[in-house]
């Protein structure tokens, strides 16, 4: 499977030059979930790094094209990680610093029980790592454990696995 996804992100994956800002490199990986290969592929190789899970989190907002995917896949549930003031009253929040200003992830407190649970985070990009770092610290706020993090692909430059090792400590595997 993931020499199937790999394929199907070098046909089909679009680079973006100078977006969403002047010198950033954007993976737009939405021709490779829009081919039914590419999905299947990439869906396939991502349930594989989160098979033990019980349940997906996808974050907010190309990690829930996955989440529901993969969930469905190693038939387990799925829940969305989500930009503040999206959910319904009562929700976890946490607030966290990005490059220019601040950003917030949050997560329902109600109709469903988040403590104990096992879950993989999934996203498409693995950047700086940030917007990983504060999933996994939010999930683990509700009193989960982070199974994993799985995403399509990551940009290597940008070291973003050093800093999710450094900040959540190695017990929390990544893959992409
Ligand atoms: P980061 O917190 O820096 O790891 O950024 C991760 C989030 O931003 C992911 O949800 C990605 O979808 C998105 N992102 C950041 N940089 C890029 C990029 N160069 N290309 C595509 N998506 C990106």
């Amino acid at each position: 499977a993931v020499v199937r996804a790999r394929a199907a992100i070098d046909r089909h994956a679009r680079m973006v030059a100078d977006f969403p800002s002047p010198g950033i490199s954007f993976k737009d990986l939405t021709p490779v979930l829009a081919d039914a290969d590419g999905l299947a592929a990439v869906v396939t190789a991502l349930a594989e790094s989160c098979a033990g899970a019980d349940l997906i989190a996808g974050v907010d907002a190309r990690g829930f094209l996955l989440g529901g995917a993969i969930a469905r896949e190693l038939g387990v549930g799925v829940v969305a990680v989500r930009k503040g003031g999206k959910l319904p009253p009562p929700v976890i929040g946490l607030d966290y610093d990005l490059e220019y200003g601040s950003a917030r992830l949050e997560v329902p407190a109600a109709g469903l029980d988040l403590a104990g649970r096992s879950i993989a985070v999934v996203d498409d990009v693995l950047a700086t790592g940030g917007t990983l770092v504060a999933a996994a610290r939010l999930l683990q706020q509700a009193q989960a454990h982070v199974h994993g993090l799985a995403v399509i692909m990551e940009l290597a430059e940008l070291d973003g696995r050093g800093t999710l090792s450094a900040q959540l400590g190695t017990r929390v595997p990544v893959s992409g």
